[in-house]
């Protein structure tokens, strides 16, 4: 996996693109914390969930199926039930979905670990990209202060972290110059 701070950022720059104009704190947490579910599975070393299993790390919760999922409630949460099938319901609904999914997606671009069921639970296949330039991280914070975790930092900051900034700069200009 990138690590969670990087899951976490690419939600931050969801939200500065995308702002909400309701429940604007709720959006802005709910993106930055929609990104980083998908890792929570790692839970599932503690009980003894094989890694390959359906329930394992970069399993189920990592499909787009679960992003979806994700998706439903991150909308119920900041524009209430009863609007979710709306034309705004479905701008939410697709915004945490791609959100949520950004996630198995940079890891299925990672060079380690078992590949990510993005398909499941349709195809439970353990996908990687063709391309896969983001180092994988350790699991575990102490491993993470190694020559291993700076190695994944650098790979984040030049694969992730600089191309989105350049996104966001990009559209925060044309914001600028569309205004004038
Ligand atoms: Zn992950």
């Amino acid at each position: 996996m990138p690590t969670i701070i990087t899951h976490a950022y690419t939600g931050m720059i969801g939200a500065s693109i995308f702002t909400s104009k309701v429940s604007k704190l709720k959006f802005w947490l709910l993106s930055i914390v929609c990104p980083v579910i998908p890792d929570f599975d790692v839970i599932g070393f503690k009980l003894g969930i094989p890694y390959a299993n359906f329930w394992g790390h970069r399993g189920f919760f990592h499909s787009l199926a679960f992003a979806f999922l994700v998706a439903v409630v991150a909308t119920i949460i900041v524009i209430s039930v009863q609007n979710v099938f709306t034309r705004k319901g479905f701008g939410f609904l697709f915004y945490f979905w791609v959100l949520t999914a950004s996630h198995g997606i940079l890891d299925a671009m990672t060079s380690g670990g078992l590949g990510i069921a993005l398909l499941a639970p349709f195809d439970n296949t353990r996908y990687f990209f063709p391309f896969t330039p983001i180092a994988v991280s350790p699991i575990g914070v102490s491993r993470f202060f190694s020559a291993w975790g700076w190695r994944v930092m650098k790979s984040e900051l030049l694969w992730v972290w600089a191309p989105l900034a350049v996104v966001l700069l990009c559209q925060k200009s044309l914001r600028v110059i569309m205004r004038k």
